[in-house]
């Protein structure tokens, strides 16, 4: 598998450019009572939003409420715990 291309996305907490892999993927579904979920195998439709594997990402988008401005909707304390678990378990 040496030319497997791995695509590259924007993390919203850094702004910087990432493997796809190395990043997570949140997503916008159309359930209204949970819309915010994290998108574990990519495949998930709706508008999507990558987010490093890395804690200091995750505090600057919850510092600066940068899910909320992307999706137009509140973001639960609750979904930042999910992420946060999603990252420690990863790295
Ligand atoms: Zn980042």
């Amino acid at each position: 598998m040496q030319n497997k291309h791995i695509p590259m996305r924007m993390c919203i907490g850094c702004g910087k450019m990432n493997h796809k892999d190395n990043l997570i993927r949140i997503v916008k579904t159309s359930n209204t009572k949970a819309p915010i979920t994290v998108d574990i195998n990519g495949k998930m439709p709706g508008r999507g939003a990558y987010l490093c594997r890395d804690t200091i990402c995750l505090k600057n988008i919850r510092k600066t409420k940068r899910l909320s401005r992307i999706f137009s909707c509140s973001i639960p304390d609750d979904f930042y715990a999910i992420l946060e678990k999603e990252i420690n378990q990863n790295g």
